[in-house]
């Protein structure tokens, strides 16, 4: 349970007084949904409302708070023109510019005749001086509380700096001084705040330097972040330590099946990364590698291997999909191999319900079904397994380490395979697993032609349309990505769709759209009908990221690719090229581009591996960001930056290992602390281990 201190900090924002279920919604896009997050809603700049003048000192180009008397409202006899205040003081005349204005709001804001204090950024036109929209308009006795340094904070469509700013402050009131989790030795040597003072400043800042992410406030808050996630991921490994392992050791017989029967040589890649793989099942310790490859390398049968080596010591072994797509195509790879090995095979995603749900689970649990393939439902509490050995779970990015532990626990000392194609440079695979083991796939499968980049303006689209077209009519199969922005889901929602009445029009019913909003089943059925369907030209936005594998698509144009991180663009490029056939990717852009975009797209068309990309990515965009991207699949971190505070993580880690050794249940008084701090940072899962182990 949650410490009571925290309680405050973890109602939704719509507590929060002035946060109606508009600025609420909005609110929650942008930072998130609880109190909490606005204190993690860190200010980007700064607006310095402190200077004063009188009207005759007044310099244009600059932000003022003024004292002015309301001398006129000079409504325009049209809305298209501005809606003019004239306002005065003893030194000269000057008018408040309003466009697109509700007089009524004005009316009452600016009475004629009264005094008031507005603040904004002062202009000149000819002689007359103006503030267009300020920003803010008060009551004299609100003067010194609006003659500040104002942090600006990152904003969304519809949510303007002042409600915003306001709920930050609300949010801040309610914030708990705490106790110090932070090893006494290193606060002193960093100089750093407590947490209340830090999430004040940090709140507060008067200079750039202050917003620096190694200001002492900000990396106060960064190290806590990364304190919490250390401490979480220590306590699991832990947890799963106490748990004793099995050693699996095959006799070999099942494992030479599949290899006779696999119509290709493994990869060296996959042969060493079997071997690890093989030596840790070997051992009494549990198993908890993670098998990093990148898109098209061959994963699955790695995988396959390992259950077979599972099978043949009697055990069973199940792999987890993040999806019902994906699980079906496991199955459709793994079992014709596995059933000619005689080994039997099933799936279960949410779609097996009633008799047939009961018949799987009794074959799971009587032991005369080896290999389950699934979706999350695998999770489900009634779902027991004779003798689970090995759990193997694909494109670990879309499950928490939570759901990764429960799969586990329906088994006896299960050992655990984590299969990414996330390219994670090394230097963040510390905070998203901790200390795993890796295996990496460095290689892709002989055979395998490059796929050709291009970027395109999207002046030249029609030269797109037009390849399409052509492409179309050799039978190839494409895919066409249109972006989705998390600001504005339903615009590029309706960018997607539009662009799929257009080709439609066009090309006619071989046509499809599928996108994130459809439910899972629509989403299924559209992929169904790409991959044996009538669908040859496939419109998407980027549900098709995950690892969905259909070796005809030879062709995928991504529009906005400018929009993309370069993570994100190679993983949908790792959707083609999956055959011996040539494969295009079209990058088409929108400029003017900047500088940025142009090195991403620029990488995009020189290199095809995911590891330099990854590499590449983390050097553009500073690791803060890239752990903050959902294809990234970290845990979010939102005060580090480890392009910044990456020594500030190895000191973290140091720390928690140290103390976990000291206080492995946290009853300390600084093990209490650091309870607090996990459930600050949303760890509970963490703390829920410490209890049951
Ligand atoms: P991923 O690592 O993205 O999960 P998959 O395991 O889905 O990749 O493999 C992609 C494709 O490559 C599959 O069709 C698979 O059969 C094939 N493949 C795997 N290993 C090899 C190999 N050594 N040689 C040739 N093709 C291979
Ligand atoms: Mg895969």
């Amino acid at each position: 349970m949650r410490p009571e201190i925290l309680f405050s900090l973890f109602k939704p924002v719509t507590s929060l007084k002035g946060v109606g279920p508009r600025i609420g919604k909005l609110i929650e896009t942008v930072a998130g949904p609880n109190i909490v997050d606005l204190c993690w809603h860190l200010p980007s700049g700064v607006i310095d409302r402190r200077y004063s003048p009188k009207i005759s000192d007044a310099q244009s180009g600059t932000v003022a708070t003024m004292v002015v008397n309301v001398l006129k409202h000079n409504k325009p006899p049209n809305r298209r023109l501005p809606y003019k205040v004239t306002c005065s003081d003893d030194t000269g005349i000057m008018s408040l510019v309003f466009f697109h204005a509700h007089s009524d709001y004005l009316l009452t804001h600016l009475p004629e005749g009264e005094t008031r204090v507005v603040s904004g950024k002062i202009e000149r036109f000819g002689n007359e001086l103006q503030i267009t929209h300020p920003d803010h308009i008060g009551t004299l006795d609100e003067l010194e509380n609006m003659k500040r340094i104002e942090p600006v904070y990152p904003l969304t469509t519809g949510l303007g700096l002042k409600p915003l700013g306001k709920a930050v402050l609300a949010a801040l009131d309610l914030a708990p001084d705490l106790g110090e989790w932070i090893d006494p030795n290193l606060l002193r040597r960093e100089n750093w705040p407590s947490w209340h003072d830090a999430l004040l400043s940090a709140h507060h800042p008067e200079t750039d330097d202050d917003m620096a992410p190694t200001s002492t406030a900000r990396a106060r808050l960064a190290y806590d972040e990364l304190l919490a996630n250390q401490v979480a991921l220590a306590l699991m490994r832990n947890n799963m330590k106490t748990i004793k392992g099995r050693s699996f050791q095959g006799d070999g017989q099942l494992q030479n099946q599949i290899e006779r029967n696999l119509p290709f040589e493994l990869t060296a890649s996959q042969k060493q990364a079997f071997k690890e793989i093989c030596d840790d099942m070997g051992t009494q310790s549990r198993m908890l590698r993670l098998l990093q490859g990148d898109v098209g390398s061959g994963k699955t049968v790695v995988a396959l291997q390992a259950m077979m080596n599972a099978i043949e010591t009697g055990a069973q072994a199940a792999i987890m999909a993040p999806t019902e797509i994906l699980a079906r195509q496991h199955l459709a790879t793994i079992e014709p191999l596995a059933q000619a090995a005689g080994v039997k095979t099933l799936l279960l995603t949410g779609r097996e319900k009633g008799k047939k749900r009961d018949a799987i689970l009794e074959a799971l649990a009587d032991g005369s079904v080896k290999i389950a393939i699934g979706t999350h439902a695998l999770f489900q509490g009634d779902v027991a397994f004779q003798d689970l050995g090995l759990a193997i779970i694909d494109e670990q990015h879309r499950f928490g380490v939570h759901q990764r532990l429960t799969l586990a626990g329906k088994g006896r000392g299960v050992d655990i395979l984590v299969m990414t194609a996330t390219p994670i440079p090394r230097t963040l695979m510390l905070t998203a697993y901790g200390d795993m083991d890796v295996s990496r796939l460095t290689e892709k499968p002989a055979g395998r032609k490059p796929v050709e980049t291009r970027t395109i303006p999207v002046e030249r689209l029609d030269e797109v349309i037009g390849a399409v077209g052509r492409a179309l009519q050799t039978g190839t199969k494409i895919y066409w990505v249109c972006p989705l922005v998390e600001e504005s889901r339903k615009i590029d929602l309706a960018a997607a769709e539009d662009r799929f009445e257009q080709l439609r029009h066009i090309f006619g019913d071989r046509v499809g759209l599928v996108h994130g909003r459809l439910k899972a089943k629509e989403k299924d059925a559209a992929m169904e009908a790409f991959l044996n369907g009538p669908v040859d030209l496939l419109i998407a936005t980027t549900v098709i990221e995950v690892g969905v594998d259909i070796p005809d698509a030879t062709i995928m144009v991504i529009e906005h690719a400018e929009r993309f991180g370069l993570a994100q663009l190679h993983q949908l490029r790792g959707r083609i090229g999956r055959s011996d056939k040539t494969s295009t990717c079209l990058l088409v852009y929108s400029g003017p581009l900047s500088q940025t975009a142009h090195d991403r797209l620029k990488i995009m068309r020189e290199s095809d591996d995911g590891f330099r990309i990854a590499e590449e990515d983390l050097r553009l965009r500073g690791a803060g960001e890239l752990l903050g991207t959902r294809q990234s699949g970290l845990p979010e971190a939102r005060l580090a930056d480890l392009a910044v505070h990456g020594d500030l993580l190895a000191i973290a880690r140091d720390d928690a290992s140290v103390f976990l050794n000291q206080d492995p249940n946290l009853e300390s008084a600084r093990g209490q602390e650091i309870r607090t701090l996990l459930y600050l940072f949303n760890r509970d899962s963490a703390v829920l281990n410490l209890r049951s182990g």
